[in-house]
């Protein structure tokens, strides 16, 4: 595997690939990989000529600077699983070189997208998230991009950013969220929990599952407050339980439409995510 620094480096490197006609894979990730992470590797590796991971922890997505400072990094252990993956190339690079004097920050219209659950919950989040994107996405100039579903609005921001920069022809994948034999997303924050906050953490998939099982059943603001009540009893402070189509984020009409559950809840000062479809 090849591990590059410089943007420069980068666009060469995968510039004389294009030139040979072979198709670009690109993952993008924060690192403290794990297997979600390699599951999109895996994928990229079978669509694609070349698989690109990059690792940045971008400081302009995070809304709580203690979320950032307490941010896992884990470059060795990525590394060596990266290997073993099979990815070609690591972008590994600094906050200077994704942002370097002069950069003049961009803003992307995101709509409602940047008004509801993330995006009320972590104001600038998805710009931040966008800023990124669209500058790792000049450097690495894939052909597809894979992301992961526990992402399920920032998979949403992506397409979105994809039209706004008129980079249709890039294919963004979205594959399925990996999870821990209980139930649990994997996430690098996971990392951050202690014994008794991770035996606890698999309440958010746990009260996801209800949702899905009584979605036919019950009305969804019931859903919504027993999931709410259940996350508190057990120690979570919670953002928001919501139901909301699949499709665009926006308030179900019933259970016709292919609908998601989302949910935001936070141990101490570790915030997790997930979702699940339900129909
Ligand atoms: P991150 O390093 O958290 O920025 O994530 C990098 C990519 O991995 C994003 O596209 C995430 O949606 C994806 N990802 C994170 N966790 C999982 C998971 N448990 N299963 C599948 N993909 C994931």
């Amino acid at each position: 595997m090849f591990i590059v620094k410089k943007p420069k480096q980068l666009t060469e490197f995968v510039a004389r690939t294009r030139a040979q006609q072979r198709k670009i894979g690109y993952v993008p990730t924060m690192g403290a990989l794990h297997d979600g992470h390699l599951s999109l590797i895996r994928s990229a590796r079978a669509a694609s000529d070349l698989t690109v991971c990059s690792i940045f922890v971008n400081p302009t997505q995070f809304n709580n600077p203690d979320d950032y400072k307490h941010y896992p990094i884990t470059i060795e252990t990525d590394i060596e699983k990266l290997v073993a993956a099979g990815c070609d190339v690591l972008f590994l690079p600094g906050v200077n070189d994704m942002y370097p004097s002069g950069f003049a920050a961009k803003h992307y219209e995101l709509g409602h997208l940047e008004t509801v659950l993330e995006g009320k919950y972590r104001p600038g989040h998805f710009q931040g998230v966008c800023q990124v994107v669209d500058r790792l996405l000049e450097i690495v100039q894939p052909d597809d991009l894979f992301m992961g579903q526990k992402d399920f609005q920032q998979c949403m921001v992506i397409q979105k950013l994809l039209e706004l920069t008129h980079r249709q022809q890039v294919h963004l994948h979205i594959l399925p969220t990996r999870r821990e034999p209980d139930g649990l997303a994997m996430s690098s924050r996971n990392l951050r929990l202690d014994a008794d906050q991770r035996s606890t953490a698999t309440e958010i998939y746990r009260s996801l599952q209800a949702i899905r099982d009584q979605v036919q059943s019950s009305p969804f603001p019931e859903l919504e407050q027993q999931a709410r009540v259940r996350l508190e009893r057990s120690g979570f402070a919670v953002d928001y339980v919501e139901i909301a189509k699949a499709r665009d984020l926006s308030a179900p009409e019933g259970s016709k439409t292919p609908l998601v559950a989302l949910i935001a809840a936070s141990l101490g000062n570790i915030r997790l995510i997930d979702n699940l479809l339900l129909n």
